[in-house]
């Protein structure tokens, strides 16, 4: 029994009268540092067409194995990005992804940034998993939805180079045919690989495949853009 009951009080008056820190989320969002490292995004050129091509290059350099990328070829009659290959599969699995921003680091198209969204949480594990469809960015003004034909006269050096800035007039998307579109069916996958019309969960991964639980086992590599917070590019 303290000797003076009301002296314990003094603690909570002092608090009292303090400023308060309690954030009202998610009522209200504080605003992230601009160089923040939130959700991936799969950027676009001007045109529409993608910008990733498929090397894996990001898949390698995560340090947690959280990356799946398969390639295949574009071809003129069904075309997603200006070059010879494009991310036919893509898929962050952020049960492990870290955020750490070395996949971004690694991209040589500056196809992969990162946006501010931090808003990651979910209530199944499936639903971590991130496919193409929902890394990709949202189409913005004067772009056309891949695939279709590359700029008329142009080389994909150009589209690096900056020179295509929106679509040609007249552009329109191409037929998707069977296999060629990302994820969209179970048929983009081959025999040995899941369904793809849900997300490739850890437990139906094939042995060997870089994301499954097992502990990591490629090296991790030296070390972007959204349609979050930031816009078609986010921070790096
Ligand atoms: S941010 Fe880091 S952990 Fe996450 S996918 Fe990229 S490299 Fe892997
Ligand atoms: S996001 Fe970049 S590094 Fe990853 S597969 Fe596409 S082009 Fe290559």
């Amino acid at each position: 029994m303290p000797e003076n009951p009301v002296a314990g009080f003094g603690v909570t008056f002092k608090a009292m009268f303090k400023k308060r820190l309690t954030e009202q989320y998610p009522e209200y969002k504080k605003p992230t540092a601009p160089r923040f490292h939130g959700r991936h995004q799969l950027n676009r050129h001007p045109d529409g067409l993608e910008k990733c091509v498929g090397c894996e290059l990001c898949a390698w350099a995560c340090p947690a194995d959280a990356i799946y990328v398969e390639g295949a070829d574009n071809t003129d009659e069904e075309r997603y990005s200006p070059g010879e290959r494009y991310g036919r599969v893509y898929q962050i699995n952020y049960l492990r992804c870290i955020l750490c921003g070395l996949c971004v680091e690694a991209c040589p198209t500056r196809a992969l940034t990162m946006t501010n969204d931090y808003e990651l949480a979910d209530s199944s594990r499936e639903s971590l998993i991130y496919t193409k469809e929902e890394l990709l960015a949202g189409l913005q003004e004067g772009m056309v939805d891949s695939p279709h034909a590359i700029y008329p006269g142009m080389t994909e050096k150009d589209y690096y180079s900056g020179l295509v800035t929106e679509a040609a007039p007249g552009t329109v998307p191409q037929e998707v045919h069977a296999g060629g579109a990302p994820q969209a069916s179970s048929d983009t996958f081959g025999p040995m690989e899941p369904a793809a019309s849900a997300p490739v969960s850890d437990a139906d991964r094939p042995e060997g495949d870089p994301t499954d639980t097992a502990p990591a086992q490629t090296a991790s590599a030296s070390g972007g853009q959204a349609a979050g917070p930031q816009g078609a590019e986010g921070a790096r």
